[in-house]
Parts: structure tokens; C-alpha cells; sequence
């Protein structure tokens, strides 16, 4: 039996309980980890609420981690016991160990720990496609990142000022704003106490931004449509303020012929090579330090009710590490 966070029902952070589960030995295509680090993600908060559904109840929480490979099942090639991996997966990382399919674990190369490791495989992932595959960022775009100081926020404003972009974030305080600015950020704006738009359009100038990536949602959808130069795209990938209502396209044409996209990452890592091409490339600006990753947060799988409080509650910056 291994400690494991189950959902029974959907609810707040006090619906979270630590219970002994069993694991099976790992099945064709399978491998058993030890986990050694898990991920907090803003995703999991939507599972604990039911904005997003489980296939099942209970459930285990949790959609990324890292540790050592402890077993395999019949049919694995690609790695064996001892080997260090990493992996998103729909659900069932918050837990002391469990089993992956194979297909979905990244072997974890030198100079990239656990630890980093289980705080970019969905967050950096996510920035890679972002970056990458939703807009393609090049030097001298401008682009709008919200949530600057969050999880996906610090990865994505040091990797887009590596690419040479002007990179606006919008940040919830001051003390958020000054990270941003250490990591990425030439200009931050103050989102709840400032009009972002008008903002964005007095520090471009009123050129405005080739891309916004939104991960606010509901608060922040119209105003990003707003910060979006012609033929602009604007990536909504998240809700943390809640999901974008329904909105009229026709909006879209007199502001510029812009592109709105809702991407997520299961649909850019569904094939095996984008994966691994995704996985080099992150690993590659992480171990090259042109991209550091804050762990700023660290708790017990027993005390994942206070970081959910913390998350939702807009406490934290950067990630946040579970260990069993
Ligand atoms: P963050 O660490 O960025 O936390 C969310 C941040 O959102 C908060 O810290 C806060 O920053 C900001 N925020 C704004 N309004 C609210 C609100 N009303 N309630 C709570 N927070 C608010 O989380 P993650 O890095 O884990 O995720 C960021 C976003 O990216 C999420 O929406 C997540 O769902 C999405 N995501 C999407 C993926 C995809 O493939 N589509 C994959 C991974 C993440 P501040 O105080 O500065 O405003």
C-alpha cells in the first residue's frame, strides 16, 4: 500500500484526503516509479472542483511527477530500473508510486533533477508549445504574458526574452511584478489596479502585441483581444479567474482579422517524436541556464490542501513541489 491524495467528491481543498491505495505490478506497456517530486498545477484545482471531470470516483489528483523506475511490465524497451523519468499524465500523480504507460515517460538527462523535472514537465511543455507551436515568438515581437509571476508565468517570460522578444507580464502586487522583472519581464503591469489594454497600448505606442497568452480567462479574455495588433493571436489557456463566456466572433474582424485559439497541451504531445522534440528542446534552455526554474514552494502530499488554499488563493509564485 502507498500513501495517495483521493478525490471522493468534488468540492474545495478540504475534499482532498490522504489514503492508502494499493498499486498493482505494472502491466504490458507499463512501468512502476518511485515518485520523488510531484507538480502543483493550476489543472488540478479544476479537477478537485469538477470544472474539469474525472473518468471515475475516487480519484487520485495529479498530472505530473518524476522519480525512479522501479519495474516494468512486459513489452517495455525503452527504459529499465533505476532510470530517472519524468511525465504528464491525466491524473493519479499524487501519490508515493504508481504506474505510466511507457509511451508517456521522458528520461530525465544529467542536469536535470527530479526536482526540476516535476516542475516543467507541465509547465514548460506547456511554454514550449506556447512559445513555439501555438505562435511562433521570434525577436522583436511584443507579447502579453499573464500571470507573469505564476508557474507557467516565470518559465514563459525567460524563455520569450531568450527569443528575443519585448515581454509585457501582468502581475497581482508589486513583490510578483519585481519577479517577473528578474525573469524575463522589460514591463509589468499591475493588472488589478491598472487597465492592462490601456496600458499595453501606451508602453507599444499603440502598435501592440503579436500574441497574448492569456491563463487568467474570464477576468482578462475581452481586454487581451484588446492588447492584439492585427492578424494577432490570442492563445486562452487556462481559467484560473474562472472559463471565458461564450463571445461574439464577429468581434475579431474589426479589431484585425485576429486568430483565438483554446490549446492544451495533451493535443501537442499526442504523438510520441513531437513529445521527445518538445521534451530536448525544454531541457535544452533549462540545462543552457537560459531558463532557470523557481521552486519557490515545498510541502508533504500530507499538507496539499494548504498549497491548493495558497494557489487559488494567488500566494504563490513560480512552482510548487509535493513530496510523498
Ligand atoms: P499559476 O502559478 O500561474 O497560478 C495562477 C495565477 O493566476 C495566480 O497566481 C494569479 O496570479 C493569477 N490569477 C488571476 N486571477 C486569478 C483568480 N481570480 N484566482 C486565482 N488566480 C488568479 O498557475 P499555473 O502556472 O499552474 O497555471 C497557469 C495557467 O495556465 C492556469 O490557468 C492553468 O490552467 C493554465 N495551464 C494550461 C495548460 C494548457 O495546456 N492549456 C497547461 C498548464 C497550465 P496574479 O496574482 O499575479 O494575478
Amino acid at each position: 500500500m502507498v500513501a495517495a491524495v483521493r478525490v471522493h467528491e468534488y468540492g474545495g481543498p478540504e475534499v482532498l484526503r490522504v489514503e492508502e491505495v494499493e498499486v498493482p505490478p505494472p502491466g504490458r506497456g507499463e512501468i512502476r516509479v518511485r515518485q520523488t517530486a510531484i507538480g502543483l498545477n493550476y489543472i488540478d484545482t479544476y479537477f478537485r472542483s469538477g470544472l474539469y471531470k474525472a473518468p471515475q470516483m475516487p480519484f487520485t489528483l495529479g498530472n505530473e511527477a518524476a522519480g525512479e523506475v522501479t519495474a516494468v511490465g512486459e513489452g517495455v524497451a525503452t527504459v529499465k530500473p533505476g532510470d530517472r523519468v519524468a511525465y504528464v499524465v491525466t491524473l493519479g500523480c499524487y501519490a508515493a508510486e504508481r504506474n505510466v504507460p511507457e509511451a508517456l515517460a521522458v528520461k530525465l538527462p544529467d542536469g536535470i533533477s527530479d526536482e526540476v523535472a516535476a516542475a516543467i514537465m507541465l509547465k514548460g511543455m506547456t511554454t514550449e508549445y506556447l512559445l513555439h507551436r501555438t505562435y511562433k515568438v521570434k525577436a522583436g515581437d511584443t507579447i502579453l504574458m499573464h500571470a507573469a509571476a505564476g508557474g507557467v508565468g516565470l518559465i514563459l517570460c525567460q524563455w520569450a526574452k531568450h527569443l528575443g522578444a519585448t515581454v509585457i507580464g501582468t502581475a497581482g502586487s508589486a513583490d510578483k511584478a519585481e519577479l517577473a522583472r528578474q525573469n524575463g519581464c522589460d514591463h509589468v503591469i499591475l493588472y488589478r489596479e491598472e487597465d492592462f489594454a490601456a496600458r499595453v497600448k501606451e508602453i507599444t505606442g499603440g502598435a501592440l502585441c503579436q500574441v497574448v497568452y492569456d491563463g487568467v480567462g474570464q477576468q482578462t479574455f475581452a481586454g487581451s483581444l484588446d492588447c492584439l495588433a492585427p492578424l494577432g493571436v490570442l492563445a486562452s489557456f487556462g481559467s484560473a479567474s474562472g472559463p471565458v463566456k461564450s463571445f461574439d466572433l464577429g468581434v475579431l474582424g474589426p479589431k484585425g482579422s485576429l486568430f483565438v485559439t483554446r490549446p492544451t497541451l495533451f493535443t501537442f504531445t499526442a504523438r510520441r517524436h513531437w513529445l521527445d522534440e518538445m521534451a530536448a528542446n525544454l531541457f535544452g534552455v533549462v540545462r543552457s541556464g537560459a531558463v532557470k526554474v523557481a521552486i519557490n514552494h515545498r510541502a508533504k502530499l500530507a499538507d496539499v490542501a494548504d498549497v491548493h488554499r495558497a494557489l487559488e488563493g494567488r500566494d504563490t509564485t513560480g512552482a510548487t513541489i509535493l513530496t510523498p
